[in-house]
């Protein structure tokens, strides 16, 4: 396809074309190149219950290290991925490991995937999902996927059908970065989602002294009455734990709990909240 591509860019001829599309053939070639030698892996950030301590699940991440060592972000590549369509190969590739990772998991926690917009708008996607789902044997309700606020404002019936008919499957849909964007309250009320993540940016604005945050206060009860869950990202410090644990936020994850890890440390970190049911730092505040 790569190969395809690149073809047509060089039959577009006229050289302004031919660069712009010449770069996203290159950058297709690159990373299917990147995918089966091997550079891209799956990483799992434990997302922690802060009332009882106890993992609920993770997030799996997707990372690139280039055979010479260097580490691209995935703030950089999946951009980049999305412009020139290799993201939906990524996509594939990431929630068929990160299924068959978690369907043999000691405990039967939850998975959570990224979604890019551009596989949630292709008319394809929820069978692609329903298909991985009965190779991996992974159970629908076991799988959350992750969405954003901006995806959803792009009001496309297809990407609404499809995470209306996920949702009816089993599936949970989480929409991330809430907050950054500018969905309008009657959207909100009408989005197929079970769960708000709140971004780490209001996360991070945390003071260390505040015994209050007005905008997780808000995010929280805005998501209380339209039946969600909350999962805050981001959390880094034990009064930002306190803060959201008063204003009834359900679950955490950051580095306070855990670094994305490969899959045995995911593994070992369920297994030990399995075996001891440790408490996590910090007093849950709400009766
Ligand atoms: P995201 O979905 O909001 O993921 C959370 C990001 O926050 C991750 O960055 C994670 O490593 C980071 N993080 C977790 N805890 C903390 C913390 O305590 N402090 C700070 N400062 N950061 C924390 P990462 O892995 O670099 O990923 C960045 C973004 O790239 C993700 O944001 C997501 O939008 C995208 N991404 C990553 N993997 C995939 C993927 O498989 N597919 C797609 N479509 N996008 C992905
Ligand atoms: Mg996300
Ligand atoms: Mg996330
Ligand atoms: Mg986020």
């Amino acid at each position: 396809r790569a190969e395809a591509a690149l073809e047509e860019a060089r039959r577009a001829g006229g050289r302004r074309i031919f660069c712009s599309a010449d770069s996203a053939a290159d950058s297709w070639a690159e990373m299917a190149a990147a995918l089966s030698a091997g550079e891209f892996t799956v990483v799992y950030q434990p997302i922690v219950d802060l009332r009882s301590g106890r993992v609920t699940g993770a997030e799996a991440l997707l990372r690139w290290a280039r055979a010479n060592g260097t580490r691209v972000s995935p703030v950089d590549f999946i951009p980049r991925a999305e412009r020139s369509g290799f993201v939906t190969e990524l996509g594939r590739f990431v929630l068929e490991t990160a299924g068959r990772e978690a369907a043999s998991w000691p405990v039967p926690a939850k998975i959570t995937v990224n979604v890019s917009g551009r596989e949630l708008h292709q008319p394809g996607y929820y069978d692609q999902v329903a298909a991985t789902l009965m190779t991996t044997g992974l159970p629908p309700e076991r799988l959350v996927l992750e969405v954003t606020e901006s995806m959803l404002e792009a009001d496309s019936p297809v990407a609404l059908t499809t995470l209306r008919r996920l949702r009816a499957l089993g599936i949970r849909i989480a929409v991330d970065d809430f907050g950054t964007g500018w969905s309008s309250l009657s959207r909100l009320d009408r989005l197929p989602a079970d769960v708000l993540k709140i971004d780490q940016s209001f996360v991070a604005a945390i003071a260390p002294e505040a015994t209050s945050a007005p905008l997780i206060a808000a995010i929280t009860a805005l998501a209380a009455a339209l039946g969600l869950r909350t999962v805050a990202e981001g959390v880094e410090e034990q009064h930002q734990a306190t803060v959201l644990a008063r204003h009834g936020c359900e679950e955490v994850q950051g580095w306070l709990y855990g670094r994305p890890g490969d899959s045995a440390s995911i593994r070992a970190a369920l297994r030990r909240h399995v075996a001891t049911d440790a408490p996590v730092p910090g007093e849950p505040l709400r009766p």
